[in-house]
Order: C-alpha cells, then structure tokens, then sequence
C-alpha cells in the first residue's frame, strides 16, 4: 500500500518516534527534516554553514531552502510507495509549496496526523533529551515558534479535510494505536495506490 502521510506537531511530541514506527510497520522512508539538516551541518557543507545558526538559536531556517531539500528527497524512488513527512511542513508558505509538488505529481496527502501535546509535558521531555537545542531555554523558545509559525497548519489542514488529531500526552504505544486506527480508516476510505489516477 502507498501513504502519503505528513506528521505535524511541537518538538517533543514523539513526531520522531512515530515516523520510525510507521517506517518499520510500513516500509516506506520517513523524511525528517531536522535530520537532514543536522547531517549537513555536522558534515560542515556549505549548506550546513549556512543553516547552522538557525538550528542553534532555534529558529526556523528560510523556508525556500527546505522546500528545495524536500522537492529534492520526494524526487528519490523509495518515496514512490510512499512517505511519512516529520517536520516539514512548518510554514504556511511550506505547506502550500508542497501541495503544489505533490499536486504536480498527482499524489495529494492522505493525511496529517496532529500529535498534541501540553506545554509542560513537551518540556519535560525535551529536558530529557540531549541534543543541543533541548537546552530549556532553546527549547522553550521552540514550542514558542511552533505556536507562531507552525500552527497555523493546524487549521490550513482542517480546511482541506486532512487534519486528524491525536492524543499524544499519552506513552508511545497508545499514540501508536491511535495513528493505526487513522491509517485503517484511511485504507477504508481508498487511500493507498488504488486511489490515485493510474496515470497513461
Ligand atoms: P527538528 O529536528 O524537526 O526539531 O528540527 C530541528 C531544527 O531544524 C529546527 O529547530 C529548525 O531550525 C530546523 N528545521 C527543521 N525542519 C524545518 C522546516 N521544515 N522549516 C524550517 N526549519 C526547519
């Protein structure tokens, strides 16, 4: 089956926990972003030199060079059976450009899984982990630019009918059940290669 799937949510709600899930159940890549752009910057490649400051401070990098990674990575035959987006979208600006590549090549989202999570909880966990922007004060000022910048996606997806949400306060295998019964009722509705136009 082909799913086309995107993981919405603040740092720390298991985005990446789940992709990994979804992967192993479903052998088809998960895209993470923040993966992609860390590698570039410990390989010290111009991209890299160019995206670190923002990975450190905690901001958001320039849209147009996220889209061009992404554009990029759809691009790679393993997505053909399809993908699990984690952390990309994050903009409004993003969302629309990859509406516009996946409508480009007839393969509109299935669905957005919208993992919501407390304040206090995305905080609890990120202060367990170790990566260098979980420092509390980066990791503050991240939920605060998911806020910002990243939710309105919440209501962008609503509109077009794709937003599913899910409980995610909750341990990752209860999250985990969730999102399977999203994605059954998903392949009950038709999502899946049988969806698509088979093209000429
Ligand atoms: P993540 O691993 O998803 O938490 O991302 C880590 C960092 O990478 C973020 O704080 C941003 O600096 C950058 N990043 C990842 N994905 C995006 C995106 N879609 N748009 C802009 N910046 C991103």
């Amino acid at each position: 089956m082909a799913l086309d799937l995107v993981l919405l949510g603040p740092p720390g709600s298991g985005k990446g926990t789940q992709a990994a899930r979804l992967t192993e159940k479903y052998g088809i890549p998960a895209i993470a972003s923040g993966d992609i752009l860390r590698a570039q910057v410990d390989a010290g490649t111009p991209l890299g030199r160019r995206v670190r400051s923002y990975l450190d401070r905690g901001e958001l990098v320039p849209d147009q060079l996220v889209v061009d990674i992404i554009r990029h990575r759809l691009s790679e035959p393993d997505t053909e059976a399809g993908f699990i987006l984690d952390g990309f979208p994050r903009t409004v600006p993003q969302a629309q450009a990859l509406d516009a590549m996946l409508a480009e090549l007839q393969r509109p989202l299935d669905a957005v899984l919208y993992l919501e999570v407390d304040r206090q909880s995305l905080l609890d966990r990120l202060g367990q982990r170790h990566r260098q922007d979980d420092r509390p004060e980066i990791a503050e000022h991240r939920i605060d630019v998911f806020l910002k910048q990243t939710a309105p996606l919440i209501g962008y997806y609503r509109d077009e009918g794709k937003l599913r949400l899910i409980d995610a306060a909750r341990p990752p295998e209860l999250v985990e059940a969730a999102i399977d019964d999203v994605i059954r009722s998903l392949v009950g509705a038709g999502a899946g290669p049988n969806s698509r136009p088979t093209g000429s």
